[in-house]
């Protein structure tokens, strides 16, 4: 018996939701008196780091081609995985290929699943799973009745311990479905600093008045080692790529620090901010919505705020190297 987690790589290198996903899984393992498995597919070069997450073992399928995303696919390899392991607790993160490959395989296990958990399953009667709901606005607690369970864990919203485990890798070969769809090639929209695995990111919004102005952002984000992203009508006019769009319609980012530069905070950008750990808000309007969300707050005009900021962090890194 154990849990089984699903660890997503990108190029080759296991992602940052990936080991949090497989730090819930090997915490919830100690609960129930179980041990770890992690399954990882295609090229991945630091399998060997889940043991400092928990992980004693790691189910390594590199047959066929599972370098290019393919949910159907992983769904297949995961589910025989879970067999080979006796699995009764699945765990992804609640990132893209969780959300795309979690609800194939519940439907193929009859599996009950809660996406988006917050916190470890109670396990002390039954086993109850507490996610966020309405955006962020409510809790539910989710009983799980099916005898294999699946979860998808909201990145940065648990404590990771680390161990220091050295898991046993072994190759798992498996037989991959013919399916009706297949994906020839995936092409990256940005080679930058991923929005969704950032801990630190910078946005910006209409405030800004126009794309020519983003060069101080952007130097803000790289003196901080951040993403940048934006509201979504500078996404929609085009001042910014829509794939730095965050919100409701947009991304749901949970980053440790969150700097939101002339926006407002219309209720549908803080739906997918609000779980940030930090909000930093920088607004002319000391009535703006979003002050209401931020930790702190700088009631001041972005273009006298923002390189007074950059210069600073300057000088703050040059003095601490
Ligand atoms: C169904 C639906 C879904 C939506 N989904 C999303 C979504 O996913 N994401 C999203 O962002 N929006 C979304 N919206 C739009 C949302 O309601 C707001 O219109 C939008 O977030 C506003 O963007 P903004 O704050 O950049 O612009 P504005 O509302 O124009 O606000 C600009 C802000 O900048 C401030 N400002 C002006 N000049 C300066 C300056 N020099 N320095 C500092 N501050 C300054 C102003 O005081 C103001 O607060 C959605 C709307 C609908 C109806």
């Amino acid at each position: 018996m154990s849990v089984l987690i699903y660890a997503d790589s990108n190029n080759g290198t296991l992602t940052k939701n990936a080991l949090e996903a497989a730090n819930y899984g090997a915490q919830l393992a100690k609960k129930i008196g179980s041990s770890a498995t992690a399954v990882i597919t295609g090229n991945v070069s630091d399998a060997a780091l889940l043991g400092k997450y928990g992980v004693s073992k790691v189910l390594h399928a590199n047959n066929g081609d599972l370098d290019n995303f393919d949910p159907q696919k992983l769904a297949q390899v995961i589910a025989e995985a879970a067999k080979a392991e006796n699995a009764t607790v699945i765990v992804f993160a609640h990132d893209y290929s969780g959300k795309a490959v979690a609800p194939r395989l519940a439907a193929k296990l009859d599996a009950g699943l809660v996406s988006g958990a917050i916190a470890l399953p109670n396990t002390d009667a039954g086993f109850t799973v507490k996610k966020a709901v309405f955006s962020g606005k409510a809790f539910a607690e989710v009983e799980v009745l099916t005898s294999v369970k699946i979860i998808s864990v909201l990145p940065n919203s648990i404590e990771k311990i680390e161990n220091n485990t050295t898991p046993e890798i072994v190759n798992f070969a498996v037989e991959l479905p013919t399916t009706r769809l297949k994906v020839k090639e995936i092409k990256k929209e940005s080679t930058e600093l991923s929005l969704t695995e950032a801990d630190l990111v910078v946005s910006a919004g209409r405030g800004l008045k126009g794309p020519e102005n983003w060069g101080m952002i952007e130097e803000l984000a790289t003196v901080l080692g951040a993403a940048t992203a934006c509201s979504r009508p500078v996404a929609d006019i085009g001042w910014r790529p829509h794939h730095e769009h965050v919100g409701q319609t947009g991304l749901a980012i949970r980053p440790n620090l969150y700097f939101a530069i002339g926006i407002s905070g219309a209720i549908q950008h803080l739906a997918g901010v609000n779980g940030s750990k930090v909000i930093v808000v920088i607004n002319t309007d000391a009535e703006a919505p979003f002050f209401k969300a931020a930790d702190y707050g700088i009631v001041g005009d972005a273009f006298d705020v923002v390189p007074k900021l950059v210069e600073a962090f300057k000088k703050f890194k040059a003095a601490s190297n």
